[in-house]
């Protein structure tokens, strides 16, 4: 068997995608890249030393494996089997492999699609951010029913993650993509509305925040987002509001197909969806907090010099 490396191809070169392919060239991978945005496609090749294809099949062909990076399962979808598409440029036994955050469902059926090209899916969707995807530390998690491919993708998928899971049949990462989601999002609106609480009674947000980051109240959220991009007002984590507001209503979806009235789900998901449609431009996800603040007539304080 030969020990080359696959030629990869990476569609999506956002905010992780190119930190990501970046892991990748940098781990000895030749990778030919696409994204619909062609300046931050040049610009992104010529940062990081890849190929920038012309089309989504351009990138196909000069590649053995595509990932794509996409904002969600529609985009996948389209971006595979769309015009100029990926499924148009990849011959049988070539595998995909789909980082995305998308529904579970929506993964399950075109997995089927492809397979009947003879053209393998896997979902290996991500958690840790910017960050993480920067580092080489997301966390990945692994859905797929074809063991071959998942042997075939591993070594690449610890070149962009340290924590890798298998999670279960294809669609099964993107399953614990929006649930993992949904409980950071619920964190975020929780303790935003905590704070905001603490703060109508007389309390220094700060110092509220330090006694929960002492206590049996604090989380990653509590401990990392709120100091580093909530109460310092930099609402620049990396991450889009859209993007969260779709993965928690992924999960409430999830819920839903799984026969569960769940309300927590539920009402998050509203809340995250009130967020996407009333405030303008494209806010990063950490800037709800500003919502919930004007929705309670109280904005909370930075620390003290
Ligand atoms: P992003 O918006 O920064 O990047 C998406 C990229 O896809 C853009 O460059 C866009 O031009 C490109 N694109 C859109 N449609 C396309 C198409 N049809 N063909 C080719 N390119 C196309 O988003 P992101 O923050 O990089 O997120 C990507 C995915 O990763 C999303 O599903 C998101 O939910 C998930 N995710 C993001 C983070 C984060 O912290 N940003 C963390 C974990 C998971």
């Amino acid at each position: 068997m030969s020990t080359a490396k696959p030629r990869l191809g990476f569609v999506g070169l956002g905010n992780m995608g190119a930190p990501m392919t970046n892991n990748l060239v940098k781990g000895g991978y030749g990778v030919t890249g696409f994204d619909v945005d062609r300046p931050r496609l040049l610009q992104r090749a010529q940062e990081i030393g890849f190929h920038a294809a012309d089309s989504a099949a351009d990138c196909a062909r000069r590649a053995d494996i595509v990932i794509t990076m996409l904002p969600n399962g529609h985009i996948v979808r389209d971006a595979v089997f769309g015009a100029a598409g990926i499924a148009e440029g990849l011959p049988k036994g070539s595998l995909i492999i789909d980082m995305s955050s998308a529904g579970a469902t929506g993964t399950a059926a075109l997995g089927k699609e492809l397979a009947t090209k003879g053209i393998a899916l896997l979902d290996a969707p991500v958690s840790g951010g910017v960050t993480g995807a920067e580092a080489g530390t997301l966390a990945i998690m692994v859905g797929g029913n074809d063991e071959a491919a998942i042997e075939r993708a591993w070594p690449l998928l610890e070149t962009m993650g340290k924590k890798l899971f298998r999670a279960g049949p294809l669609g099964a990462g993107h399953a614990a993509k929006s649930i993992n989601n949904y409980l950071g999002a619920t964190n975020l609106i929780a303790i935003a509305e905590g704070l905001i609480a603490g703060t109508k009674f007389g309390l220094d947000p700060a110092n509220l925040l330090a006694i929960i980051n002492a206590s049996t109240g604090a989380s990653g959220t509590s401990q990392g987002l709120f100091p580093g991009q909530v109460l310092n007002r930099k609402f620049g984590a990396g991450f889009a509001l859209a993007l969260m507001a779709k993965d928690v209503g992924l999960a409430a979806e999830l819920a839903k197909d799984v026969g569960m009235n769940a309300e927590v789900i539920a009402h998050t998901a509203q809340v995250w969806a009130r967020a996407r449609d009333t405030m303008p431009g494209n806010p990063d996800f950490t800037a709800i907090v500003q919502m919930l603040e004007t929705d309670f007539g109280t904005e909370l304080a930075p620390p003290k010099a």
